[in-house]
C-alpha cells in the first residue's frame, strides 16, 4: 500500500509539475512576443527620425560612413507608390510592389502599422512594423519572430537542472508522505479502533475505524453466539448420554440377575416386561434425540402446501390407543386449515402436545385439540383437563431433558425433549407458543402460525 501510496504522490507531483512548466513556457512566450513587437516599433520610430534626416545614406552609409549593420533586423524603404526603393536583405529591383502589405497599409493611412506574417523572401515568420516619414515614403523594419521551440532551446539547460531538482524534491516528498500516511494505519490497534476518532492523525479515516468497531462488535457477538451453541451442544451430548445410561443399567441389571438364576421363576415374566419397558424408553429417547438433532440441523426438510387439521387427524389416529389405555378422551375440532411448512414436523408438534396431554391427566379426562384458520394465521390449540403445571416451570418446561416431576414424568414414559421438539419445530414455522395453566385444572397450549 505504502508503494502505492508513494507512486500516486509522486506521478501527481510530477503531472502537476509539468503542466506548471508548459504554463510558463506558453505565457513567457507570449509576454517575450508582445516585448519583441513593443521593441521593434520603438526601433521602427528611431529609424524612422534618422532616416527622414539623413535620407537612405542613414542606412547605406556615405563617403566615410559604413553602412548600418544591423544583423537581425531587415530594413525596407518604400516609396508611397509601393515601389521598394531600398532593402537590406534582397535586391530592391527584383521586388514587387509592396502598396498591398498590410503594415505598409495602416501606416500609409494612420501613420504607422505593423503585422506578422510568414515571409516569402526570407521564408520564416517576420514581425514587421512601418512608419510614415514626412515625405510620404514608409520606412519598414522587420525581425524574425522567435518560435517556440527556439525559446526552449534557449531555456533548456535551466529547464534540465529544474526538472532534476522538480524529480528530487517531489520523490522525498511522495516518499515522506506515503510514510506519514501509512504509519498510523500499522499502528492501529484494531481491537479498539474508536480510541482514534478524534486523534488528529486518524481523521480522515474516521468512518474506516467506525466501521472496523462495528465489524469487531459484530465478531464478538458472533463469538458469543458460537460458544453458547457450543455449550448448549456440550450440555445436550452430557445430558443424552446420562438419560440413555440410565436405562441400560437397568436393564443390564435386570438381565444379570435373571443369568445368575437369582430371580424366582414366577418373577421372570415382571422382570421381562421391566426390560421391555426400559428399552422402549429408550428407543423412544433415541428417536428424539434424532427428531431434534434434525430439527436443529433444519435444513434439507422441504416445506410444502399441507392441511394443519389432516395432520391433526393423522396423529389423533396414531394415538387413540394410548388415549384409550389412560382412559382419556380425545376430541378434534376447527377446520380445515392450509398451512405451507414440513409435515413430519407439523404432526411432532401435534403429536408431543397431545401425547403430554394424555400422559398428565388422569383416567376420564380430556384432550381436545382445535385448529382454527383466520385471515392470516392458523391457531393450533391443545387443551387438557389434567394435572396442569405450576407456575415457577412453566418457563423451563420447554428445556431439553427439563421435567416437573422427574419420577412421574419417567413413569408416563417421557424423556424431557418432546416439548423441546415442539419449540424447535414451531420457530421453524416462525410460529409463537403460548401456554395457559392451572394445576389440578388442567393445560392448554396455543400456537400460532403465521400464514404463508
Ligand atoms: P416429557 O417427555 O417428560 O413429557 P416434555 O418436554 O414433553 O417432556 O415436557 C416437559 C415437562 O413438562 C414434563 O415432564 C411435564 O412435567 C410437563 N408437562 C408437559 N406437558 C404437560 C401437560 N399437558 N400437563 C402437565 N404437565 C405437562
Amino acid at each position: 500500500m505504502s508503494n502505492k501510496i508513494f507512486k500516486s504522490v509522486w506521478s501527481a507531483a510530477l503531472a502537476v509539475f509539468a503542466v506548471s512548466l508548459a504554463l510558463i513556457l506558453g505565457l513567457c512566450y507570449s509576454y517575450f512576443s508582445a516585448v519583441q513587437v513593443n521593441q521593434l516599433k520603438i526601433e521602427t520610430q528611431l529609424a524612422a527620425r534618422g532616416a527622414a534626416i539623413c535620407g537612405m545614406d542613414f542606412f547605406t552609409g556615405s563617403g566615410d560612413e559604413q553602412a548600418l549593420e544591423a544583423e537581425n533586423y531587415r530594413v525596407t524603404w518604400i516609396a508611397s507608390d509601393g515601389s521598394v526603393l531600398y532593402d537590406s536583405a534582397a535586391d530592391e529591383s527584383s521586388m514587387e510592389n509592396h502598396l498591398a502589405r498590410e503594415e505598409v497599409q495602416t501606416a500609409l493611412a494612420e501613420g504607422y502599422g505593423e503585422s506578422s506574417r510568414y515571409s516569402a523572401t526570407l521564408s520564416e515568420k517576420q514581425l514587421y512594423a512601418a512608419q510614415l516619414l514626412p515625405n510620404g515614403t514608409v520606412l519598414r523594419l522587420s525581425i524574425r519572430q522567435a518560435a517556440v521551440w527556439t525559446l526552449l532551446l534557449g531555456f533548456l539547460p535551466l529547464i534540465c537542472v529544474v526538472i532534476l531538482f522538480a524529480l528530487a524534491l517531489s520523490f522525498l516528498l511522495a516518499y515522506r508522505l506515503s510514510k506519514k500516511i501509512v504509519e498510523p494505519i500499522n499502528a492501529l490497534d484494531l481491537d479498539h479502533p474508536l480510541r482514534y476518532v478524534d486523534e488528529p492523525d486518524y481523521r480522515e479515516i474516521a468512518p474506516l475505524l467506525r466501521r472496523l468497531e462495528e465489524q469487531q462488535t459484530q465478531l464478538k457477538s458472533d463469538q458469543e453466539k458460537l460458544e453458547r451453541t457450543s455449550l448448549i451442544r456440550q450440555e445436550f451430548t452430557a445430558n443424552a448420554s446420562h438419560e440413555l445410561k440410565t436405562p441400560l443399567h437397568a436393564i443390564s441389571g435386570y438381565a444379570e440377575l435373571l443369568e445368575n438364576g437369582m430371580v424366582r421363576d414366577t418373577d421372570v415374566r415382571p422382570f421381562a416386561g421391566k426390560i421391555r419397558a426400559e428399552s422402549q424408553r429408550m428407543t423412544k429417547l433415541v428417536e428424539d434425540i434424532i427428531d431434534l438433532t434434525a430439527l436443529d440441523n433444519g435444513g434439507g426438510m422441504q416445506r410444502e402446501d399441507t392441511d394443519l387439521y389432516r395432520i391433526a387427524e393423522n396423529a389423533i389416529d396414531s394415538l387413540e390407543s394410548t388415549a384409550e389405555a389412560a382412559q382419556v378422551t380425545l376430541r378434534l375440532q376447527g377446520e380445515s386449515a392450509p398451512l405451507r411448512g414440513i409435515p413430519s414436523v407439523l404432526y411432532s408438534i401435534i403429536y408431543n402436545l397431545c401425547d403430554n396431554g394424555i400422559r398428565y391427566n388422569h383416567a376420564g379426562g380430556h384432550v381436545t385439540i382445535s385448529v382454527e384458520p383466520s385471515p392470516g394465521s392458523v391457531t393450533l390449540t391443545v387443551q387438557d383437563d389434567g394435572i396442569g403445571i405450576p407456575q415457577p416451570h412453566q418457563e423451563r418446561i420447554f428445556e431439553r431433558f427439563y421435567q416437573v416431576d422427574k419420577s412421574r414424568s419417567k413413569a408416563a414414559g417421557g424423556t424431557g425433549l418432546g416439548l423441546s421438539i415442539v419449540k424447535r419445530g414451531a420457530l421453524l414455522h416462525h410460529a409463537a407458543i403460548a401456554l395457559e395453566s392451572v394445576p389440578d385444572k388442567g393445560s392448554a397450549f396455543t400456537v400460532t402460525f403465521p400464514a404463508a
